[in-house]
């Protein structure tokens, strides 16, 4: 069964939007099989976002989702092809692309604060998993 990890940024947190975007994959027919609230460690976005280590943006990316000011839902989805189908219901990462019916497209404006996040593989979701789920078994 095919699975992917989908995070609320903290401005989607601290905007309200959980309770939507947890909707659209709830009526999408997706199964939830893991939530957590958590404010990630520096280590835990660090490594998340590890691809992204000599951006320009790195350090304020990694700072605005480890400062505390609102935390970060973690969740995991299962079902078909939710791995791609959950990237097209985010939308485009810069809203500016995000089709209308996104959850970008609908609800922000610049990449720096773009709400959500979603694997964009399926080696993304295994390594994204374990590292925001952990230990063997706990979902
Ligand atoms: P995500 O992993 O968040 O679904 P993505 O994999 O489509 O997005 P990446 O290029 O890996 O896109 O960027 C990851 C995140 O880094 C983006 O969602 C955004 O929050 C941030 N980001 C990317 N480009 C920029 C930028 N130019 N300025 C600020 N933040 C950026």
């Amino acid at each position: 069964k095919e699975r992917t990890f989908i995070a609320v940024k903290p401005d989607g947190v601290q905007r309200g939007l959980v309770s939507d975007i947890i909707g659209r994959f709830e009526r999408r027919g997706y199964k939830l099989v893991g939530l957590k609230l958590l404010v990630p460690s520096k280590a835990l976005a660090n490594e998340h976002y590890a691809d992204l280590s000599s951006k320009p943006f790195f350090a304020g990316l990694v700072d605005y989702m480890t400062n505390g000011k609102a935390p970060v839902i973690g969740m995991v989805w299962e079902g078909p092809a939710v791995i791609k189908q959950g990237r097209v219901m985010l939308g485009a990462t810069d809203p500016k692309a995000a089709g209308p019916g996104t959850i970008r497209g609908d609800y922000c404006l610049t990449i720096g604060r773009n709400i959500c996040h979603g694997s964009d593989s399926a080696e993304s979701a295994e390594k994204e998993i374990g590292l925001w789920f952990g230990g063997k078994g706990e979902i």
